[in-house]
This record gives C-alpha cells, structure tokens and sequence, in this order.
C-alpha cells in the first residue's frame, strides 16, 4: 500500500504511485527504533512567508525545534550523539545550507506561537496588557492592538477571553518580538474571515518590512493562499513518519494538494481530486418546505445586543451554509431553532427532531469514543455506519479511547459523528471546521455532504473556511450588522447572491485559478478587484 489505503489499491495506478520514501531516503530525524522519523525539512527564508499544509502529527514541531537550533536532528542515527557538521553536510549545496550554519553558529532566534490557544490562561496569569507588554521587543504593541482590534479587552483578564481574543492576543504577542524566525502554528481557528485576512496582512508586512523569516501551519486554504510564498506539503502516515517536500510555490503546492497528486514527488496522496465550481450552482427546483419561519428578533439583557432575523423557507435535502462575522449572533439564531432560547418576537412553534453541535463541544465524560457513539446510535459498528461516518471521520483509531482523553481535533470528529449519527429531522453543525487539519477537512466535508444527500437529510452548517462553505452549501444565510451590538439575518440565499452579499461586506473580491478553477482571494485594489467590484461579482466569474 502507498499509506493512503489501508487495505489493496482501490484505483489501478499503483504502478506509477511512489511509495513513500521511508525505505530509500535517509531521516532527518528518527525519535528511535521504529519511532516517528521526519524526512526533509522546511526552509525558513528571511523577507518571506513559508507555509507548511499537511496534517497534524506529521512532524511539524519536531522540525521547527530542528530549525530554532533547540534539537540537533540525528539524520536516523538515534543511537549516536548528533551534530551541527553531519547535519551541514547532509544540506550542503541546498537552499537549506545557509540558514543550517546560522542555525549552527547560535545565530538564529526564534518566536512561536502555539497551535493550542486554549491553553494559554493556564500558563499566564494577568491581564492581555501584561502578556503583550512584556513581549513588545519592537515596540509595535499599539499598532498591534488596534489592528487586531485588542482594545475593547486589553485589560481583562486573559483567563476571561474568548478563544478569538486569544487567538489575537496570542498573535500580537508572537508578532510583537524582535527575532529573525518566527513559527505560527495556525492563525485562523476562532477568527472570522475578517479577523483572518488582517492576521495574514500582519504577518506578510513582518516578513517583507521587517525582513523577517515566517513559518506558518495553517488549514484554511484561501487565507494560506494569501499568507505564503512559498509552501511545503507535508505528507504521510501520522504518527509513524512525516515527508516534508521541497518548497513549491503557493499556487502549485495548493494546486497539487487539491489535485491529490504532487508532481515532482511523483506521489498520489488522495485518491481523488477536490474540484470547485466555477459557476454559481443553477436555480433548482426545490423540494419540499421542510420549515418556514417569521421574522423573529431576541436581545440579551437590556438589548445590549439584539439580532433579528428575516422570514424565511429552508427546503427538505438541502445544505444551507451560515456566513457571518464573530458576535453577529449565529450562534443565538441556533439556540433559536433548537429551542434553547425563545424569541422575543415571532413564533417557532414546529415540532422538528434537530440534532445539534455546538461551537464549544461539551462530551466531557469518563467514557469511551465506541460506548459514547453506539449509545447515540444502534447502527453504530453496520458496515452502512462506518462507510458513511466512522471511515470518513477517522474514528477507527480513537474508538478506544477516553473522551476525556481526545486532542480538539478529535473531539470534533467524534462530535459530527454523533450530531449526524441521531435520527433528526434538521442537523445543526456550528464550526465543524475548528481543529480539523486539511485533510480533516475535506474528509468532514463529504461525509456531511454524502450524508445529505444520502438521507435526503436537511443540514445548516455555521462556518468561517470559505473553501470548505463552497463545497457544502446549496444556499447560504448571511449575518451583518455590528459585532456585540446588533446582528441582522438574511433570509436563505442562492450561492452567487450570499455570496456577493457576505464579501462585499467585508470588501474582498476571489478570482479564478486558470488550471484548477480553485477561488483565490484577490489583492486589494488590483484590476481585478475593482473590475469585480463594479459588477458586483465578488466571487463566482461570470
Ligand atoms: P506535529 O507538530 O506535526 O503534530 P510532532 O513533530 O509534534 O508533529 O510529532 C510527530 C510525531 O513524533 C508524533 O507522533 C509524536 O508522538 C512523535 N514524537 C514527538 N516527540 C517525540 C519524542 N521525544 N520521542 C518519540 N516520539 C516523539
Ligand atoms: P456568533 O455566533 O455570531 O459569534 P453569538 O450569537 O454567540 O454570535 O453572540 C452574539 C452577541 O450576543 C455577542 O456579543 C455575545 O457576547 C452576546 N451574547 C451571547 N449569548 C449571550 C447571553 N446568554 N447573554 C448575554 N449576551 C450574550
């Protein structure tokens, strides 16, 4: 097998497949006799935005630690003491040669920041002021704060921030020091798409004003995109070993992943390509009304925010996605449908079965994943269940394990599992995309999409990837209005009009990749931009 199947080639190209060159190739570094070994590493290049897609447990930290001089990779050879000379010469003649000497002189420092932003408040205690003040080596603090829009919470305390200001803070912080190689491992979980694209903008000026070296992880396609220069697929087998490709461009590296093909390497590493529609999905005649509701409005408190929400029809079978900046009020609207929360104006008296999965994910039993799921449902285990759920979902390798014990990604894997396992009549999902890796992703997608279709099943999906929003809606509900104070809902959308809706709010503009149709987020002001803008084509061509 070439470590995508697990079992016999399922398409007959095995022949011109490369296996993995765990057999061929020496390790940059092996852990320990069939431990994990990383193959390749990425180049960090000053003035410029490297970018590593692949998934996680791949080897991404242990390269960086390589790359900030805090581990000397043993080239394979775990039982002898490795060193900074056999390193040189296994990357003499290779772009990595310069950056390994500087490495090895002890002339490389580094800022990271972490993949987990949860875990911050348990390491630091004070106010977001405190952590960023005492990271400003640059003095770019204020600017920080304001880009980042950090200001309404800068002297809370960091144990009170919603994960999206601790992503900004976390950002800030690691932006804000004065070193030469900087390693983001992900910017864009909690973040809107707003928030996203001025993170990008940030970290491109650091590189290109500052000439600084940038390494980022990221999974959200269309912002990586705009982020690197260059990009390094990182693909494998989790956990036993990780390959690390030679950089590409961006265009190509993006390209060649959804394509599942990586040219030069020779490797297939999906058995089929991700396509994207160029044109908005035609008009269908619409089945059924599964529900149609009022106008509906709710406030919390005093009216210190209020959200109403335009009357509207959502059809049997359908998938309606769900765009919106953070605090608009989408997950109010959820709590809505589901019953939680009662309006204040307009009535929502259907009688649905709705399966419903929060943002923030609560199955903090003591139990495991295979008693959790099959006490959701009886077909748990049918070969109909794992081919439509457990196999995409890659549950097989964490059935046995404690909830309590699951990394994020993993619980929001168990967590579609069970909302798509139920029987129901709507399947709610807010932010499936949080945690998952790339490849996650994509799987996560077809699953929910599959599911749909396959069950005539009706589901509405909250999300921030715009990619992963493009392969699952038929038609999209778009919020605006102003965060924490007052959101407003659109009644359901076709794709192009959401669409148009939704990003000439946030004024960005997608052009077209000439070879793959892929959408790519256009450079402010460009011609191309402005051509869109006046025909108001923000993101399907004509
Ligand atoms: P990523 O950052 O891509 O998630 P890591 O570099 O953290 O991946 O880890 C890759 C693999 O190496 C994981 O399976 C991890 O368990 C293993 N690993 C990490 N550190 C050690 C170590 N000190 N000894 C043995 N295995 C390790
Ligand atoms: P979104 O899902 O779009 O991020 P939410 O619906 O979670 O937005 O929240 C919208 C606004 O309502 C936010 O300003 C939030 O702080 C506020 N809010 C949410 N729940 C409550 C509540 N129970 N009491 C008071 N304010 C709330």
């Amino acid at each position: 097998t070439c470590g995508i199947c697990v079992e016999k080639c399922p398409f007959d190209a095995i022949e011109i497949i490369n296996l993995p060159s765990e057999l061929d190739e020496e390790p940059t570094h092996r852990y320990g006799e069939n431990a994990f070994s990383l193959y390749g590493l990425p180049v960090p290049e000053s003035g410029s935005v490297t970018g590593i897609l692949g998934p996680n447990g791949i080897g991404k930290t242990t390269a960086v630690r390589a790359l900030a001089g805090e581990m000397v990779p043993n080239l394979g050879n775990y039982d002898d003491d490795p060193t900074w000379e056999a390193v040189l010469d296994r990357f003499r003649g290779t772009e990595l040669q310069n950056y390994v000497e500087r490495v090895r002189d002890g002339e490389v420092s580094i800022a990271r920041k972490p993949q987990y932003v949860d875990q911050i408040p348990k390491q630091f205690d004070g106010t977001a002021r405190d952590l960023l003040e005492a990271t400003d080596e640059r003095g770019a603090l204020d600017s920080y704060i304001d880009r980042l829009d950090i200001g309404p919470v800068v002297d809370n305390d960091i144990e009170t921030l919603s994960g999206g200001e601790l992503q900004r803070v976390a950002l800030a912080a690691t932006l804000a020091r004065d070193r030469d190689f900087y390693f983001l491992d992900e910017i864009s979980p909690y973040l809107d798409i707003g928030q996203r694209v001025t993170a990008a903008r940030l970290i491109r000026e650091l590189a290109e004003d500052e000439d600084r070296a940038v390494l980022v992880v990221e999974h959200d396609l269309a912002i990586l995109d705009l982020l690197a220069d260059t990009l390094h697929v990182a693909y494998g087998e989790p956990g036993a070993y990780g390959v690390i490709t030679d950089p590409k461009s961006v265009r190509n590296g993006i390209n060649e992943y959804l394509k599942g093909y990586l040219s030069n390497e020779n490797m297939r590493i999906r058995p089929e390509a991700i396509t994207f529609e160029e044109h908005a999905p035609r008009e269908t005649t619409k089945a059924e009304p599964l529900v149609e509701y009022p106008d509906l409005a709710k406030s919390y408190g005093d009216g210190e925010f209020s959200l109403d929400v335009e009357s509207g029809t959502i059809y049997n079978g359908e998938v309606l996605g769900i765009v919106g900046p953070n605090g608009i009020g989408k997950s109010t609207l959820a709590q809505l449908f589901t019953g939680d929360l009662t309006p204040d104006m307009g009535d929502l008296d259907f009688a649905l079965d709705i399966s419903y999965k929060p943002q923030y994910i609560e199955i903090d039993q003591p139990m495991r994943v295979d008693a959790f799921l099959s006490s959701i449902t009886d077909q748990f285990g049918s070969s109909y269940w794992n081919t439509e759920i457990a196999n995409p979902l890659q549950l097989n390798r964490i059935m046995e394990r404690n909830l309590t014990d699951l990394s994020g990604g993993e619980r929001q894997r168990v967590a579609i599992a069970a909302c798509l396992s139920q029987d129901a009549d709507l399947y709610l999902l807010d932010e499936p995309s949080a945690h998952l890796d790339v490849e996650q992703r994509v799987q996560a997608t077809s699953a929910i999409r599959r599911y749909a279709e396959n069950h005539d099943a009706t589901v509405m999906v909250i999300d921030h990837d715009i990619y992963m929003m493009d392969l699952l809606a038929d038609r999209l509900m778009v919020f605006d209005g102003e965060p924490s104070i007052e959101g407003h809902a659109s009644k359901p959308q076709e794709m192009r009009d959401g669409m148009n809706d939704f990003l000439s709010d946030l004024d960005i503009t997608f052009r077209r990749d000439e070879r793959t149709q892929r959408p790519r987020i256009n450079k402010p002001d460009s011609q191309l931009d402005r051509e869109q803008k006046r025909a108001g084509e923000y993101y399907y061509a004509e």
